[in-house]
């Protein structure tokens, strides 16, 4: 298991974190990736929804972001089947949902002609577009006519990822997927865990976890993520150099790089292979 030395939770600076009001909620959609992160944010989010009597609200959702044109998947291999482990455990309804418009994420970013960036994170746009098209099946489902329905959308987001991850409150109303249907609130229950205290709840719950961690990526998600550290990518294309050979290739056929300072020839270069 991989530990980075982040041992000051941002918890223990800041108080414990506003937690939305369970109860009050028609629907909880947990929006899990299998990554570490997700599977500590389903563990507290579960003990919170025990807390109101309501698990029997929560559904679970991963959203699969298919295979390149090579055949390979986006994500590291086997996610969604261990996403579904993590769900089953707590009894958990699980649903897998994918673009409507793109067989693959690398399928879009070749329409596109760029990889997304920090400023064009149009990846994530993606995916929040195909988890508003999950809350839209959701609330038809609760066919409440008298109100808005109230859904609590649950992601593992962590302030110590990013820094416009930092600056989020734990709880806030996401005013892209409401609508006079619906109200949805965001809520990221992990979000001032520190990386030691997501692994310990890990340990604590016999949570299952993916085997590339043990192999020294400290993320998940897509095994070859535009945001990534070097390290994270310089593993990742050592353990699926296909995927890194499809990507290189991709950006040799765009002219565009994987990422402006960092092509993924090099990456593939660092990892000792010929680009
Ligand atoms: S993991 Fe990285 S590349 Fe994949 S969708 Fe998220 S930000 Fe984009």
């Amino acid at each position: 298991m991989n530990e980075q030395t982040e041992l000051i939770s941002l918890q223990d600076l800041h108080g414990p974190d506003p937690v939305p009001d369970l109860a009050r909620a028609d629907r909880i959609v947990f929006s899990g990736s299998g990554g570490k992160d997700s599977a500590a944010a389903l563990s507290a989010a579960v003990r919170a929804a025990d807390a109101a009597g309501v698990r029997d609200r929560m559904v679970a959702l991963h959203i699969d972001l298919g295979r390149t044109p090579r055949g390979h998947t986006v994500e590291w291999p086997g996610t969604a089947d261990l996403a579904q482990e993590q769900a089953d455990l707590y009894g958990v309804p699980f649903a897998v949902r994918r673009s409507a418009k793109w067989p693959s994420l690398l399928h879009r970013i070749k329409a596109r002609g760029q990889f997304p960036n920090l400023f064009n994170r149009y990846c994530t746009a993606e995916k929040r577009a195909v988890s508003h098209r999950f809350i839209t099946e959701q609330v038809n489902e609760l066919a409440i006519t008298d109100r808005p329905a109230r859904i609590v959308l649950i992601l593992g987001l962590r302030a110590q990822e990013s820094r416009s991850r930092a600056g989020k409150p734990a709880v806030e109303t996401d005013q892209r997927a409401s609508n006079s249907r619906r109200t949805v609130t965001l809520w990221y229950p992990v979000l001032r865990w520190s990386t030691v205290e997501v692994w310990q709840r890990i340990r604590d719950e016999g949570l299952p976890y993916h085997w590339a961690y043990d192999q020294g990526m400290t993320r998940l998600s897509c095994s070859l993520c535009v945001l990534a550290s070097i390290p994270d990518l310089t593993c990742a294309a050592r353990l699926r150099p296909e995927l890194a050979r499809e990507y290189a290739d991709l950006e040799t056929e765009m002219g565009a790089p994987f990422r402006r300072e960092l092509p993924m020839a090099e990456v593939i270069r660092r990892t000792g292979r010929a680009a």
